[in-house]
């Protein structure tokens, strides 16, 4: 079915929407309705991104973190994007890749080059990677990128593995897509980038992308070729931050409508300078830390079973601020540049705001009761897609989200971590063991941890 784009982006009724009022009133209802887990309507959500006061923005920031920890818990996902090429077709005004800078050295990894990559994030203690790419059709092909996904699960080191490659490449056709489908990928990432046509339009001069529609549809093409997970961002910057978290709910919503299944994940970069954009060094559309914040937690109340990514483009110091308003997943040790983990020859894609190793996060992450997690068992078992959702919505999520984490948090442990790391990790596991109610749950984990001290490995729920 072709969607009417009219409908799915609603410009006229997202801009009346955002004239919403935010009463105490008002605001307080919509609060206490988040707390029930249902999500919210585009409506609701208009009056929660107009406020401004700190006294309710911090009744906002309270139940994002109540809605957040009782869906997910304190765990955090964690991964590394590695990219591949930054050869690039498109002129994205804002992208130190876009194909007018000839600033910049360009690079496509060779097979050997990328398992390089891949071997150095696997040495960090990683089991998710995010491949990631500039769009060029003809220097990343469907041959290329199967013969390198095929490398990286192939890649055994000692007791590790891969054991999930999401992936952010250019959009593909359905025939595309559905080849792309039996290469064991996990979630199929791209971004709309701003959802506003004329910047839109401003923004892409040039390339395939320049195309609004066809960006659009890129999800409807990626689920009717039978794509489980998909994932959608905005990069926060370009335009009102409110019009654009509306329109992508408006995406969300209208996939959820059509496909059974929303998004399994939204990305909330925010633009970063990069070398030889001027749009990236003065974003039009500026979004200081208290929205990012407010725009954190109207997402994750408005979309409480879907993963919101966070990434290293946000500072080391913010994150932490971000992290419990409903970030579930973000990235560590990450670099932008191909090549940039076991070598230094290009330049990067942005500016990164958090230089610290996988570690270090890690570190920081248990001395803070968060529950760092590696797991990747739900798309493993096949809990994807809507089956992945259905499983979330009455809270079983935890039930198996909690116990991988601790068990591949203690993989992670004993393979990877440093010696102060690991005593601050298994003070977190022993924490977090002690929190579950369900004795048997209980003992089943503690079972399998006594099989982690053995040197067994790769055990999940
Ligand atoms: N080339 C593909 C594309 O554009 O969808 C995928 C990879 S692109 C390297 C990944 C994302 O980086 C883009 O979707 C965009 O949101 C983000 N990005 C581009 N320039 C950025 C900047 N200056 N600061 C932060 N993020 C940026
Ligand atoms: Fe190319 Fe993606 Fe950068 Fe645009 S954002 S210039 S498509 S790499």
């Amino acid at each position: 079915m072709k969607a009417n784009l009219n409908d799915v982006i609603n410009e006229d009724r997202i801009y009346s929407l955002m004239q919403s009022g935010a009463s105490e009133g008002s605001v307080n209802e919509i609060l206490n309705k988040s707390l029930c887990l249902k999500g919210l309507s585009m409506q609701e959500a208009a009056v929660l991104l107009n406020v401004e006061d700190d006294k309710t923005l911090s009744k906002l920031f309270k139940a994002a973190k109540e809605v957040k920890e009782k869906i997910y818990g304190k765990r955090i996902v964690l991964f590394s994007p590695l990219y591949i090429s930054n050869y690039c077709t498109n002129n994205c005004l804002y992208c130190g890749f876009r194909m007018a800078n000839k600033d910049i050295k360009r690079r496509k990894l060779s097979v050997e080059e990328v398992v390089e990559e891949a071997k150095a994030i696997i040495n960090m203690g990683h089991k998710r990677i995010l491949l990631v790419a500039g769009e060029d059709m003809e220097k990343i092909n469907l041959d290329y990128v199967e013969e390198i996904i095929k490398k990286i699960y192939e890649i055994k080191r000692g007791n590790d593995e891969v054991r999930r490659v999401n992936i952010n490449i250019a959009p593909l056709s359905v025939k595309d897509f559905k080849r792309l489908k039996t290469f064991n990928i996990g979630t199929f990432q791209s971004f709309q980038e701003t959802y506003h046509r004329e910047t839109y339009k401003k923004m892409h001069p040039s390339g395939l992308k320049a195309n609004y529609e066809y960006r659009l549809e890129t999800m409807d093409r990626a689920f009717q070729a039978g794509l489980d997970d998909v994932g959608v961002g905005v990069l926060y910057g370009l335009t009102d931050y409110r019009f654009e978290v509306l329109a992508m709910l408006s995406h969300a919503e209208y996939l959820d409508k059509t496909y059974g299944t929303g998004p399994h994940t939204v990305s909330i970069p925010r633009l970063e300078p990069a070398k030889g954009s001027e749009v990236a060094e003065h974003p039009p559309h500026a979004v200081h830390d208290k929205d990012f914040k407010k725009i954190v937690a109207v997402l994750r109340l408005a979309l409480p079973y879907t993963g919101i990514i966070l990434t290293t483009r946000e500072r080391e110091e913010f994150r932490p601020e971000v992290l419990e308003l409903g970030v579930s997943q973000m990235s560590a040790g990450s670099k932008t540049n191909p090549g940039g983990y076991h070598e230094e020859k290009s330049t990067e894609q942005f500016r990164i705001g958090d230089h610290r190793s996988l570690d270090d996060v890690i570190k920081e992450l248990s001395e803070t009761d968060y529950l760092p997690s590696f797991c990747t068992s739900c798309y493993r078992l096949g809990r994807v897609g809507k089956d992945f959702m259905d499983l979330a919505k009455p809270g079983l999520i935890q039930k198996f989200c909690q116990p991988n984490a601790i068990l591949t948090f203690k993989e992670y442990l004993d393979d990877y971590a440093s010696e102060q790391t690991k005593q601050a990790g298994i003070k977190c596991i022993k924490n977090h063991l002690s929190e579950i109610k369900d004795e048997k749950l209980k003992q089943n984990i503690t079972q399998k941890l006594e099989r982690i001290n053995t040197g067994e490995r790769d055990i999940y729920i």
